[in-house]
């Protein structure tokens, strides 16, 4: 992934993929189990898999890591290499975008080493059905030549793990989604993890931090390590410039205020898909497609970035007619709380009033 860090930093803080704002995300990166904060089911599964896959003296088996952006599932799969002893490989479904170039990764790997493909689900079906046999019976077949004397060679490929990360398991085939051995759900983290996070971050970055300034910043990342690395950057300046480079909670609040995220840690867009839906469709339901059209931005990104959040502190609601704000929402944005006549007027299926 190249990132050009010699741009500043008017990215928004709010995004699914990595920014010039993560500078320095590498060394973050925790490398044992032991220093990943949080996600403390999954762990404790992985150190079983994991530990037995080592007495046995075999490769562990294929695991599927899902969840929103941000939350550590790359970071994970570089933990599990690490506590394997294996080498990684790294690529991504939108990179492989031959047959050809799948089976290249796969005869290079060495016995046990892991290949881990981010955004797995958007892996295209030619490539996808070359990796069925590659992670069931380690072999991949191969066509040679063309037309009336092309020819399938099998090629017998080392034992090896495959990681794949998605952020909507959902969109998963079945029959990929049934050749992972394990999966696991990453979910949001809770604050106190957040600032055990943003606390080790600063450490690494030697910062000063106090544990007051760490709770500001966690209870305002919405769950996710990456937005909380990225306010703990931007706080950094805030804390040089003004309180003497101690990352206070004054200073995280100052930072977090002029980049406009709220004490729940919402941002424009948030407030914007909130409004919207309040304003014009009477606090819903809403489709999606609909909604992302009114505010201008891309329906996967409120789906897959946006709506985890807002769905967790009980903002949002998803129903099968569309999304729908909840009281808690129009009390945090200061509205008058008349939605829910409207949205049961609107909530009649059609279909009953045929009937
Ligand atoms: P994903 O692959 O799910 O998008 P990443 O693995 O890239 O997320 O994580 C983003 C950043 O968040 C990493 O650079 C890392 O610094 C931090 N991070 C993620 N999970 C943890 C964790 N459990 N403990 C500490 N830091 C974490």
């Amino acid at each position: 992934m190249s990132i050009d860090f010699s741009q500043n930093y008017d990215a928004p803080v709010v995004t699914a993929s990595m920014t010039p704002m993560d500078e320095g995300e590498f060394t973050l990166r925790p490398k044992t189990l032991r220093d990943y904060t949080g996600q403390e089911k999954a762990k404790e599964n992985l150190a079983v898999y994991i530990e037995a896959a080592r007495r046995r003296n075999e490769p562990l088996d294929h695991v599927l890591l899902y969840g929103p952006p941000g939350l550590g599932k790359t970071t994970l799969a570089g933990v599990i290499a690490n506590e394997m002893g294996v080498n990684i490989r790294v690529t991504s479904g939108p990179a492989i975008e031959k047959p050809g170039d799948l089976a290249a990764l796969l005869t290079n790997l060495n016995p046990g080493d892991i290949l881990f493909i981010d955004e797995i689900h958007r892996l295209n079906r030619v490539v996808e059905e070359i990796l069925y046999p590659a992670m069931e019976d380690f072999a991949i077949d191969i066509i040679v030549g063309k037309g009336p004397s092309a020819n399938s060679i099998r090629l017998d490929l080392p034992k090896f793990t495959l990681i794949g990360a998605t952020t909507r398991a959902g969109q998963l085939s079945s029959p990929l989604r049934d050749r992972f051995g394990v999966s696991l759900r990453l979910e949001l983290y809770q604050p106190e993890e957040l600032a055990r996070i943003v606390t080790r971050s600063a450490t690494l970055f030697g910062m000063q931090i106090d544990p007051a300034g760490a709770r500001e910043i966690a209870s305002r990342s919405r769950g996710t390590p990456r937005i909380a690395n990225r306010i703990l950057r931007r706080v950094r300046d805030f804390a040089q410039i003004y309180y003497d480079g101690v990352i206070t909670a004054q200073a995280a609040a100052h930072a977090l205020e002029r980049l406009e995220i709220d004490q729940l840690g919402l941002d424009r867009i948030d407030h914007r898909m909130l409004r919207a839906i309040i304003e014009n469709y009477g606090g819903g339901p809403v489709g999606l497609e609909t909604l992302a059209a009114t505010i201008g931005e891309e329906a996967v990104t409120l789906e897959d970035v946006y709506e985890p959040y807002l769905m967790q502190i009980g903002f949002l609601s998803r129903t099968p007619r569309g999304r729908c704000v909840t009281k808690l929402a129009y009390e945090h944005l200061g509205i008058a709380y008349a939605g829910q006549q409207q949205m049961k007027l609107f909530a009649v299926n059609p279909a009953d009033i045929q009937a």
